[in-house]
């Protein structure tokens, strides 16, 4: 079994835009980062996207507003943001407090600065397969640790757990397209498929994304199969400092003997995503227009 690991390909990915942006002239990428609200996790997120960026030479902003800031003046921020030369990418961090909608706000985003991929023009040019979408950063991170592992996946049947535009459609819309590392065949389930055990048993290649602990038990997976944990859940656990752990959706202990290949939560996905994150800057410094 190859564990499949998130946290070495990241340093190596962030090691290699390091060196290219060393060798940038003129101004420095600058993603600029909106979190409304104060949730721990969303706190966390972007507090660790910044260090990233700070790491390799990408500069950011951040624009905290209250929970109860109203739309319009979010989407007044937003096109302040979009009208801005000195930034090349923006990232609204989800979630949205409940009275904000969030189509209309991730479609307020500039399309050539919506390095989270989550807009009406970049979800086109990834069904498009137009090499300048910018792809939602975890089906890109996902996408990225199939392709430096060299993971086959032609013709092969990739089964993705969840339908999220987040994370489960943009991951499908990937490995469906006609592409090295993608020509799959895949299948989409969510919380209304039937049978899930007899679809999960058929993939060759399992995403599991529906964040619930450890709900891809070893029943479900093909021997032999590999298998892309992409949850992030926190269970109670007293033995922790913390009073809690980060599992994935998948049983590893059960499911990693039987893999040919597996991610573990932590030191999986969830790096490759940040990663990504800083791949998707770098690409819209590049695509910036000329001044
Ligand atoms: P989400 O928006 O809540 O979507 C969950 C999906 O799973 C939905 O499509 C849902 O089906 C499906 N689902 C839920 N329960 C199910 C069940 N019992 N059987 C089959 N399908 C079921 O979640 P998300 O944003 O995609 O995130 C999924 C997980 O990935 C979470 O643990 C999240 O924390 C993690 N995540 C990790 C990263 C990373 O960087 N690694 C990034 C984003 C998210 P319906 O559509 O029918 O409701």
């Amino acid at each position: 079994m190859e564990l499949l690991d998130g946290k070495r390909l990241s340093k190596e990915i962030l090691e290699e835009l390091r060196t290219r942006l060393d060798s940038l002239e003129g101004p420095r990428p600058c993603v600029a980062f909106i979190r409304i609200g104060e949730d721990p996790a969303s706190v966390y997120y972007v507090n660790s996207k910044q260090k990233k960026a700070a790491l390799i030479g990408i500069e950011s902003r951040l624009l905290t507003l209250p929970i109860e800031t109203a739309e319009a003046e979010l989407i007044g921020h937003i096109e302040a943001l979009n009208a801005d030369p000195a930034v090349h990418g923006i990232l609204v961090q989800a979630p949205l407090p409940g009275h904000m909608n969030e189509r209309t706000i991730f479609n307020t985003v500039a399309p050539d600065k919506d390095v989270d991929g989550f807009s009406t023009t970049n979800l086109g040019r990834l069904v498009q397969e137009d090499p300048d979408a910018f792809v939602a950063c975890t089906p890109a991170g996902i996408a990225e640790m199939v392709r430096r592992y060299k993971i086959e996946t032609e013709g092969r049947h990739v089964v993705v757990l969840g339908r999220s535009l987040i994370v489960g459609k943009p991951a499908a819309l990937n490995f469906m397209r006609k592409a090295p590392f993608a020509n799959a065949t895949v299948t989409v389930c969510h919380s209304r498929t039937r049978h899930l055990p007899e679809i999960t048993r058929q993939a060759d290649i399992l995403i599991a994304a529906i964040g619930r602990p450890a709900f891809v038990t070893a029943d479900m997976v093909r021997p032999g199969a590999t298998v892309i944990d992409v949850g992030i859940n926190r269970v109670d656990d007293p033995a922790s400092a913390k009073g809690y752990r980060i599992v994935g959706d998948v049983d590893f202990d059960k499911v990693a003997p039987l893999c040919t290949a597996i991610s573990p939560v932590p030191g999986g996905v969830g790096l490759m995503t940040v990663a990504m994150l800083m791949h998707n800057t770098l690409k819209a410094w590049e695509r910036r227009p000329a001044r």
